[in-house]
């Protein structure tokens, strides 16, 4: 457990929180390696995960897979005496929905959801799919293993619930197996509208698509970096805020790109071993993820994948041609390199799983003065011990100062200009784990406080 000092000065009780909490060392030496490659195998050896393929065979196709991976969930659904809702989400789709629907099919996803024991209704998500394909999407019977897309980020869902099922947590975590990501990221799309309609609060969705090839096509082999995907500014906002945006700034400031930071800040204090890639953009250049659909209706939401790819082994069928091997086979992944990312994952879901909400009507002020003034909302939450407000210069990437301020709901930054920093606040919990930074949303006038 953290530690935190309180210790009796003139000037009052000032609280010292200790650096690290050992707990998230436990949790990165938990996840296994062996047991991420038993399951990795074990999906691609179902043959094909096309999500039209035979749903009826208990060996090969979509159907068997997603059966072995909600027995998977059942299973550590029990060893933990039922601290997991495990059950399937599923929307039909038919070929007017999508030029890569061969024919009508649900698309189902396999949802594990670990109740929070505060905030039941705020998640956490972790997500891999279910689904494969060959070099034709709509080739539905022949082989396509995909086994690191996405057998790899499915596995490592999985592997993260396995790890984390020993634990409880005040806001929920959601283990989430996705399918027809790859005929237009279908399972994303239904499980984001489901969440809109259970009126969910959802924290972060971190998609895992790809965590296991350390070989890229360039040649580059790189067992330590990883990328974070995350989109600049969230679709949804309003014409309002954009224009806002032109004079106040936070270009680089969205709520996926808090969560990118967070996962960074996560990875740089307990596995230094890593490099973690932010990479300023939704996805790929022009490709897409399952995070997507989740930011399309507004939540926050990453990729987290390997560095350097191989499109030698994705998205092509097994063969060899001109002595080049392709084809998404197990050959391809690494899993001591799965077992980092899943690692990286895990200890995202629990800092988060622990932390208190984050404080709402972040409001920023000082125009030509010489101190930033911010307020906000305070959280109403007994463990809050206060906030924390983070600052930096417009160029860097991360936050580079913080201070903690105490338990109040408005703080003036003495000698700090506004005009050269970009500011945010997040909630502290006595557990010293800490919300993600909320980028302020309003402007106070000179005048008023
Ligand atoms: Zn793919």
């Amino acid at each position: 457990m953290k530690k935190c000092f309180v210790l009796l000065t003139m000037m009052g009780a000032i609280s010292v929180t200790a650096q690290t909490d050992s707990r998230f060392y436990a949790i990165i030496d938990a996840v296994s390696a062996q047991r991420l490659e038993k399951d990795i195998r074990t999906l691609a050896d179902f043959g094909t995960r096309n999500t039209f393929s035979d749903t009826l065979s208990n060996t090969r196709g979509i159907g068997a897979a997603r059966r072995w991976i909600k027995a998977e969930f059942d299973k550590i659904d029990k060893e933990c005496k039922n601290c997991l809702d495990v059950f399937y989400q599923k929307d039909l789709v038919t070929p007017k929905d999508g030029s890569r629907i061969p024919k009508e099919a649900y698309v189902v996803n396999v949802v594990a959801i670990q109740r929070g024991t505060k905030y039941p209704n705020r998640f956490v998500i972790m997500t891999g799919d279910i689904d494969s394909r060959n070099s034709d999407t709509m080739d539905y019977t022949n082989d396509a293993p995909g086994a690191n897309d996405n057998a790899s980020g499915m596995a490592g869902t999985i592997e993260a619930a396995r790890v984390l099922s020993k634990y409880s947590f005040e806001n929920s975590i959601i283990y989430l197996g996705l399918s027809g990501e790859e005929q237009g990221l279908f399972g994303g799309k239904g499980f984001a509208e489901f969440a809109k309609k259970n009126n969910w609060e959802i924290i972060g969705v971190l998609n895992n698509d790809m965590i296991g090839n350390i070989e890229g096509v360039d040649g580059v082999i790189d067992n330590r970096t990883f990328r974070i995907f995350s989109e600049p500014t969230p679709v949804t906002e309003t014409e309002k805020e954009r224009n806002q945006r032109r004079f106040y700034g936070g270009e680089v400031d969205g709520i996926s790109r808090q969560l990118a930071r967070y996962i960074h800040k996560s990875v740089t204090t307990y596995m230094p071993e890593m490099n973690p890639m932010m990479v300023y953009r939704l996805d790929r250049f022009g490709r897409g993820g399952h995070h997507r659909p989740f930011n399309d209706l507004g939540y926050p939401g990453v990729r987290i994948m390997e560095a350097h790819e191989n499109y030698n082994r994705q998205h092509q069928n097994t063969r060899v041609e001109n002595g080049i091997n392709y084809g998404d086979v197990i050959e391809g992944v690494n899993f001591e390199y799965a077992k980092k990312l899943t690692a990286v994952n895990a200890i995202v879901l629990a800092g988060l799983g622990w932390s208190p909400p984050e404080p709402k009507n972040v409001t920023i002020g000082g125009v030509v003065e010489p101190n930033t003034k911010l307020k906000w909302d305070k959280v109403a939450d007994d463990s809050v011990i206060g906030y924390k407000i983070y600052w930096r210069l417009t160029t860097a990437p991360q936050w580079e100062n913080s201070r903690f301020v105490g338990n109040v709901d408005a703080f003036e930054l003495k000698g700090i200009v506004i005009d050269n920093y970009y500011f945010g606040v997040a909630s502290v919990h006595k557990n010293g784990q800490e919300s993600v930074v909320v980028f302020p949303s309003a402007v106070m006038r000179s005048t008023g406080k």
